[in-house]
């Protein structure tokens, strides 16, 4: 079970195609220690502990002190951030804890010109593409592929490659309407780094690692910054704030609600989640998100089967 740590409503970004709102809304003190409780209390393994979405770094301390003190054994540890503000503090913090730490990010300088609002561009492009040189044989990449700048991504992959990224999760963007091109440039953007891959590049597939049967969301213990928790990362984007009440279960001070190994429960909040989405979303964006799905699997499935 992988348990998620929401830390701030926060992000020092703007980037267009963010579907989340941003408050200075941070974690407290008192949910982190309640959280320990909480999670001592689980009568099933944790196995990873997660922290991404808003921008995770803005609470660097506190991230520490998690993993300093969290009661839990044998546990994997991740962290997305949007790559800048990073240091060598904090990355020598990451190696000791052998955290695995994600960049997000778009790339080249056009591409990330066409998602980062215009006062942010330049700013952004540095920061990241010193940070990305530096730290490139440690870290991951989730190179963030979005209608507009699927054509670019093999351009996108080759430059990272040669600034030494091997490690890559592509993620295209799923809630929005892709067009049959744009759909058909992310099939053969994918298919040319999979030749690049059986010819000579080498480098690591992380979305071998995310795999999940379920294709539009996981079901993950999210802890919020107030406490309260739920089993679905649905909840980060604002189109299903609304429905945060019934998602809910439970929360850090009085422990779990429902009985989520029980298959019955599971099958209830999958059965809701879904019905949540065709509620939420247009039937084209929702076709849109289910050929993006098939066309990323076709591309991990493919790699596997190279490797
Ligand atoms: S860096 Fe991430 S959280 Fe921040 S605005 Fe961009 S996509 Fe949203």
């Amino acid at each position: 079970m992988v348990v998620l740590y929401i830390m701030t409503y926060d992000c020092n970004l703007r980037c267009k195609y963010c579907d989340i709102i941003k408050t200075k809304n941070n974690i407290s003190s008192n949910v982190i220690e309640q959280s320990f409780k909480f999670i001592s209390s689980l009568k099933f393994k944790i196995e990873e502990v997660k922290f991404f979405w808003w921008e995770p770094l803005l609470m660097k301390k506190d991230i520490e002190y998690i993993i300093n003190n969290i009661p839990l054994k044998e546990v994997d540890y991740f962290i997305t951030t949007n790559a800048t503000l990073i240091d060598d503090r904090f990355m020598d913090f990451a190696k000791e804890h052998d955290i695995k730490l994600t960049f997000s990010i778009d790339w080249d300088k056009n591409t990330t010109s066409l998602n980062r609002k215009e006062s942010w561009k330049k700013e952004v492009y540095d920061i990241v593409l010193k940070n990305t040189i530096q730290y490139s044989p440690f870290i991951r990449i989730n190179m963030v592929i979005t209608s507009t700048t699927a054509k670019y991504m093999v351009e996108n992959f080759n430059f990272l490659y040669a600034h030494w990224v091997r490690n890559f999760n592509f993620l295209p963007e799923y809630w929005s309407n892709w067009t049959k091109e744009w759909l058909k440039d992310l099939a053969l953007g994918f298919k040319e780094i999979l030749e690049l891959y059986s010819n000579w590049k080498k480098f690591s597939l992380i979305n071998i690692e995310n795999y999940q049967e379920l294709p539009f969301f996981n079901l993950w213990i999210i802890i919020d910054t107030d406490g309260k928790i739920y089993w679905t990362n649905h909840i980060l984007s604002w189109h299903f704030w609304k429905h945060k009440k019934e998602l809910e279960i439970w929360d850090v001070f009085n422990g779990l609600k429902f009985d989520i190994s029980d298959r019955g429960f599971a099958q209830q909040y999958i059965k809701k989640l879904d019905f949540i989405n065709h509620t939420n979303y247009s039937s084209s964006i929702i076709r849109s998100v289910e050929y993006i799905d098939s066309i990323l699997n076709n591309f991990v499935n493919n790699f596997q089967n190279l490797k």
